[in-house]
């Protein structure tokens, strides 16, 4: 007797002459189930990401601000995203945001 019989998923190539061994060591029956679910996880992990990104942008979209430092009395603001320079409100003086 070959060791295949006493350990089919040790050593699979010397089952040729074993077609029930062979077969049910190549193709499981289930394998379309478990892809199947594997896909299905996918897609609720896609589905949550994509929730969790939209939910994110809609309540951060009002919150992001540019931080501006001025140069002259050390001050430091904010102003909406789109503005490379703004005057400062203390005293007035146009800087440049900062970039980090
Ligand atoms: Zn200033």
């Amino acid at each position: 007797m070959l060791d295949c019989c006493r350990y089919p998923l040790a050593t699979p190539r010397l089952c040729a002459n074993f077609p029930a061994v062979t077969a049910a060591i190549a193709a499981p029956a289930f394998t379309f189930e478990v892809l199947a679910y594997g896909l299905l996880v996918l897609g609720v992990f896609l589905a949550l990401w994509l929730y969790t990104d939209r939910r994110d942008r809609a309540l951060y979209a009002g919150r992001r601000k540019i931080t501006f430092h001025c140069i002259r009395c050390d001050h430091l603001y904010t102003q909406p995203p789109g503005t490379d320079t703004a005057p400062c409100p203390k005293c007035n003086h146009v800087n440049t945001r900062l970039k980090f």
